[in-house]
């Protein structure tokens, strides 16, 4: 679980810094062909593609409407956002994106309208905490919490009013009730009143906790708009998880000590209960047009590449079919197939999935078996490493020759450049590939089958990835990789973050030794000024990263541990940057440092250039 969390921060860390760049730049381009479109009416939340930083609307036909920035949304709203992570982009309609700001630890959640042709935004609402579903419906956005649906008129000049909360009598009969929501639809948030319209009944649980503890056979309901009730006592199981429910049925799983067990349909008809052809528990995506979608993520022989299989199970025949299959793309960063990752719109299915070097929202056709992926022009993620080529790997497993377990793997990503770059290309890519893929990974001792005693399918693993790469000046490649290990039993893995650089003028790999002006002596100290500096400019709270916070501590340990070898330094167009890894100069907690430092400082001159 460490690894996985580790990933996704260094994804995290690195996407917003790629995204914030370049989507001022996206929008240029987008926004003069968007602002042509004729408004887009009753937009449902249906028909919305929503990542962390972009939002696009389809129409029926599965083509891009319009697209919505964070970014411009962030410029529109001004200081009141400090941190863009926690700005999430909720809902749309015509040329009004809704946001709702949940910053960490804040006593309220504030709502925003953005219109994005006059680029301005509205403060309409703070709720207490974050609502369980923002729906556009009716012309009106509803905010909707475990008590009350609130409803709001927002105009296109940004104007708006406050109605009063809807379905207030059902929300009197619901309070003996626990709500169910519709979980899956992608993160796409339903409204009571749509629901009532549209599904006909809300799917409700009795209120008390089982006195057993878990879900158990809470009892489970369907509440209709007039107030009855009908009970499901066909819902039943140790453990009990509502995927999604629709007009036509309930998809549940259950599960027994903690491990997945069954899934089922509920017919609301019939009241009949069929079991899903699942042996193991997929991911569900959501039900759309009584049609159940899920994703089943399998590695494939090779650590790290996963396939990703998605199907269709027709609730109303009890068949399920595959309907498509990705896999993880080398150079892509972590895996797609998540939750979100594939949304329906109407009668579309659209997936996030690398396409040239991008990852994008691609729609998927899928008739009579025949599967083909349409780019509607909706990227939410450049991929840096296939800008300039194609990103290779070499895989390996390491078995036990005496006790014949997988004892550990291993996946080395090595970019491969395009020979267009330089003429240097061969040379650079062979040096790549020596650089990053080791040649034996493995040292294992004869003796250390004691060790081997793991269970199925746990071994050791190291995985080196390529994450982002960029060309200086025409002239300086540089290729951003992370390497992640991780050995069975221990209490945490070891990362690393770090950056190659190479002259396309020489195809030679550049090291600080090539670009400091200075012999080594020089290097460390400077190395260690800049540390004390950023120390000596933190707050209380970064100080305390520090092994230590004294400043003359913080410059021996930064000097001690500087040499042209090791200290890692990461280059940039305008700047370059001082990276300290989990152990340098802090606790592992504290994580890793980033300081910045200007090529003024370092060179004397306002770019990356050598001598
Ligand atoms: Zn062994």
């Amino acid at each position: 679980m460490k690894k996985r969390f580790f990933t996704a921060v260094m994804a995290a860390f690195v996407i917003g810094n790629v995204l914030v760049g370049c989507s001022a730049e996206k929008d240029e381009n987008n926004s003069s062909v968007l602002i042509s479109q004729d408004s887009y009416l009753d937009i449902k939340p249906q028909y919305t593609l929503i990542t962390d930083d972009y939002m696009y609307v389809v129409d029926e036909n599965g083509d891009k409407v319009r697209g919505f920035f964070k970014a411009d949304i962030i410029k529109a709203i001004g200081d009141e956002i400090k941190i863009s992570y926690y700005l999430r982009l909720v809902t749309a309609f015509e040329n009004i994106a809704i946001c709702a700001y949940d910053e960490y630890g804040a006593d309220e959640v504030k709502f925003y309208a953005y219109n994005c042709d006059t680029k301005e935004a509205v403060n309409f609402y703070n709720g207490k905490f974050y609502p369980s579903a923002t729906d556009y419906y009716n012309d009106n956005v509803l905010i909707r919490y475990s008590d009350v649906e609130y409803s709001f008129t927002i105009n296109e000049d940004l104007t708006y009013t406050e109605n009063d909360p809807v379905n207030e009598d059902f929300f009197e009969i619901l309070a003996d009730y626990r709500m169910e929501n519709p979980q899956d639809r992608s993160n796409k948030g339903i409204s009571v009143a749509r629901t009532l319209d549209e599904t006909g009944y809300l799917l409700v649980s009795a209120k008390d906790e089982d006195p057993n503890g878990g879900d158990s056979n809470r009892g489970y309901f369907m509440l209709k708009s007039d107030g009855s009730v009908t009970a499901l006592p066909q819902i039943k199981g140790e453990r009990v998880t509502i995927a999604d429910y629709d007009e036509s049925g309930i998809i549940y799983e259950t599960s027994k000590d903690w491990d997945f067990e069954k899934a089922y349909c509920l017919d609301t008809d019939t009241l009949e209960v069929k079991e899903l052809p699942w042996e193991e528990q997929k991911t569900s995506l959501g039900i759309n047009d009584g049609i159940l979608y899920s994703c089943d993520n399998t590695e494939s022989d090779v650590y790290m590449i996963n396939i990703y299989d998605y199907y269709a199970y027709d609730m109303a025949s009890g068949e399920e079919r595959k309907i498509f299959s990705t896999r993880s793309v080398p150079g892509s960063g972590y895996g797609l197939g998540r939750k979100g990752d594939f949304q329906m719109c109407g009668d579309n299915a659209f997936v996030l999935d690398v396409a040239g070097d991008k990852i994008k929202w691609l729609r998927v056709s899928y008739e009579d078996g025949n599967v083909s992926f349409t780019d509607i022009d909706c990227p939410v993620r450049d991929v840096t490493p296939l800008s300039y080529g194609t990103v290779e790997y070499e895989a390996e497993s390491y078995v036990c020759p005496k006790c014949g377990k997988v004892v550990s793997k291993s996946y080395e990503e090595y970019p491969v450049i395009d020979e267009s770059y330089s003429e240097h290309a061969d040379e650079i890519n062979n040096s790549l590939k020596e650089l990053l893929t080791a040649d034996d990974f493995y040292d294992y001792s004869d003796d250390d089958c004691d060790m081997h005693d793991y269970e199925e399918g746990l071994f050791d693993t190291h995985e080196s990835l390529v994450w982002e790469m960029h060309v200086i000046n025409d002239r300086f490649l540089t290729v951003d990789m992370s390497t992640y290990s991780m050995a069975v039993g221990a209490a945490h893995g070891y990362g690393t973050d770090y950056q190659v650089v190479y002259d396309f003028e020489t195809g030679k790999r550049l090291k600080n030794e090539d670009i400091f002006r200075g012999d080594e002596e020089q290097f460390k100290t400077f190395i260690a000024e800049k540390t004390r500096e950023y120390a000596a400019n933190s707050d209380e709270d970064e100080r305390s990263r520090f092994f230590s916070p004294d400043l003359d501590g913080i410059y021996d340990t930064a000097y001690e541990i500087a040499s042209f070898g090791d200290t890692n330094l990461k280059f940039y167009d305008d700047h370059l940057e001082l990276v300290y890894l989990q152990y340098e100069i802090g606790p592992y907690a504290a994580g890793v440092f980033y300081i910045d430092i200007s090529y003024e400082d370092f060179i004397g001159a306002n770019t990356l250039t050598i001598e």
